[in-house]
């Protein structure tokens, strides 16, 4: 049984590449605009179902066209989105502008996932059910706690994607069985830039953790032993959007197959990898068969 709930955001990010970002007031012509499925939810599910999990995912889009394209996108990958809600109103959007140099400006507007504030008697069964429990912070976190505290009553494991970072309750972190941030995250939520440091610091809220650092792999701790660096494979990264969901993603799977834990983390970060050589988000997560070949 690889049975991973993802209980999470589900966007249609609005992409607009242009030379020069407009200053407030200002109108400039831009050079390309794409629709790209995203939203840290749906890409760790994406992920997840990719890499060979059984993944379910719990949320909401709009009755807009968005949302019709979203669950699409997400059945297309192997989604279960039985639990993905159609509500009224528009889907959840990101509203991103890249410059000439990389650097964007993003507004998200929450839409359809801001309206999940509370968990239906069916998604906890599916959460009570699930091998895994996957989390991120872009839903209100109302609903994330109840997910959370869900799982761990059942005996579920769950873990927390700290995204967008914010001072998470007391209720929620003794929910969480590992806390994936990354080195920004962790600094956020621990005030130690060190990795290391970070790493003790969280493990007196969680019991393990799993600080990715990009380029540099991962760093791994949980209590009782040393803290453990993970490489990443040495590759040329052209576009590292949505690494660290693949990353995610990939691992929840093979912790639900009960691989030990050095083995899931360098599958996950064989699969990372494979997302950085290549241009776009959920567009660029590898199927099981190109993770197992690298
Ligand atoms: P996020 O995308 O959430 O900011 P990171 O940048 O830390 O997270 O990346 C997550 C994981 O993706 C890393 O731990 C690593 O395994 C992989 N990764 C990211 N960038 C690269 C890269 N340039 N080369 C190889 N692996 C990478």
């Amino acid at each position: 049984m690889t049975g991973i709930a993802v209980l999470g955001s589900t966007n249609m990010d609005l992409v607009a590449y242009t030379e020069r970002a407009p200053r407030l007031g200002e109108t400039v012509t831009g050079r390309e605009f794409r629709t790209v499925p995203g939203g840290k939810g749906a890409n760790q599910a994406v992920a997840a179902a990719r890499a060979g999990g059984d993944v379910l995912m719990i949320g909401a889009v709009g009755d807009d066209p968005y949302g019709d394209l979203l669950r699409a996108g997400l059945e297309r990958s192997g989604v279960d989105t039985g639990l993905l809600h159609t509500v009224e109103g528009p889907s959840g959007t990101a509203h991103i502008v890249v410059d000439g140099t990389g650097a964007n400006a993003i507004v998200v507007i929450p839409g359809a996932n801001g309206t999940v504030t509370a968990l239906g008697p069916g998604e906890m069964a599916a959460i009570a059910g699930a091998e895994l429990l996957l989390l991120q912070l872009e839903l209100p976190l109302s609903a994330v706690i109840e997910g959370a505290r869900t799982a761990h009553a059942q005996g579920v494991r769950t873990i927390l994607t700290p995204s967008p970072v914010q001072p998470l309750p007391p209720g929620l972190l003794d929910c969480v069985d590992l806390l994936v941030p990354n080195e920004h995250e962790a600094a956020e939520l621990s005030g130690f830039t060190d990795p290391r440091a970070a790493a003790q610091h969280l493990l007196g809220r969680v019991p393990a953790v799993v600080i990715t650092l990009g380029a540099r792999g991962c760093l791994y701790a949980a209590r009782g032993t040393d803290p453990v660096r993970f490489p990443a494979p040495e590759v040329t990264a052209v576009d590292t959007t949505g690494a660290g969901d693949t990353f995610v993603g990939t691992l929840a799977v093979a912790l639900a197959e009960r691989r030990p834990v050095p083995k899931a983390l360098a599958w996950a970060a064989s699969a990372a990898a494979l997302c950085v050589q290549r241009p776009g988000a959920s567009a660029s997560m590898p199927y099981r068969t190109e993770i197992e070949a690298a």
